[in-house]
């Protein structure tokens, strides 16, 4: 174990970078902050690469868990102080525990041979909406969350932050466009759309998995493509004066509505 007090220290500058995406890829790591996000990771049997904590706290029965597995994993532990964690996290007010992880990304195979319910998220820009899209599919039972085109990165901070270590309970896929159109053929589950144009009541569609659930983008909603690749396209009923629900709302929602098809004992 190490202390640290140096605000230049170079370890501490490199988790600090890990604030953006391009320091990310060239790394493959990420941040995860927090004594419950970080447990989380573990528990489920993530191996952390860096675990920093506030000096002093090593005695914490918690704190001792997250060394010892950090130990395990012969990752590099860093006793540092309120200012070194506050430097890390980009926050006056830091949690007491941060640590990097290797980034996992999986590839589409994973979605042909599932027998779940994916969330398919075209463009995704709100890294908010991201992480409490994860949180709900992990919430749901789902197996993962498929990024197509341009979206906000599954491993940001923010939306690790938002997702409360859903994250780690999930499989991310990062697809283009034109590979998830080409890919669809091989996929033998439903396909449902959602799109504020369709005709069809989500209450009326066929929810039954192998499923995926595409959504829009937050500004543009479904490409015409992906719009045109949904087998069923649903909506769900606006009543009052607001043109849209929320991104991660109407998941919420959809993602409900196959647990109450496919799980109905528990829904
Ligand atoms: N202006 C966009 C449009 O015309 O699609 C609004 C996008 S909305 C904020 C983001 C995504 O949430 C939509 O693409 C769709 O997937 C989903 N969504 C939001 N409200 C919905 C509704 N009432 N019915 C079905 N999907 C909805």
């Amino acid at each position: 174990m190490r202390h640290i007090n140096s605000l230049t220290n170079p370890t501490v500058k490199s988790l600090r970078a890990l604030h953006e995406r391009k320091y990310r890829r060239q790394s493959g790591l990420f941040l995860a902050e927090g004594m419950r996000i970080v447990m989380e990771a573990v528990d489920l049997g993530w191996s952390p690469k860096h675990l920093a904590f506030l000096d002093g706290r090593q005695d914490d029965p918690l704190v001792g868990r997250l060394i010892k597995a950090a130990d395990a994993a012969d990752a590099e532990c860093l006793a540092v102080s309120h200012d070194v964690l506050a430097k890390i996290s980009h926050k006056d007010n830091p949690q007491a525990v941060v640590a990097s992880f290797a980034e996992t990304w999986h590839g589409f195979d994973q979605v042909i041979t599932s027998n779940g319910v994916w969330v398919a998220l075209d463009r995704v820009r709100d890294p908010g909406n991201l992480g409490t899209i994860m949180r709900s599919v992990d919430a749901a039972g789902g197996e993962g969350v498929i990024l197509i085109g341009d979206c906000t990165d599954g491993f940001s901070v923010e939306a690790v932050r938002a997702s409360m270590g859903a994250c780690f309970n999930l499989k991310l896929v990062e697809i283009s466009e034109d590979a998830f159109l080409e890919a669809l053929p091989s996929w033998n589950g439903r396909l449902i759309g959602t799109s504020l144009a369709a005709s069809v009541d989500y209450r009326q569609a066929d929810w039954a998995a192998p499923l995926i659930i595409m959504m829009g983008n937050e500004q543009a909603g479904l490409t015409d493509a992906l719009t045109a690749a949904a087998k069923q396209l649903i909506r769900m009923p606006m009543l009052g004066r607001s043109d849209s629900l929320n991104l991660a709302v109407a998941t919420g929602i959809a993602l409900y509505e196959y647990v109450r098809h496919e799980h109905p004992d528990k829904a």
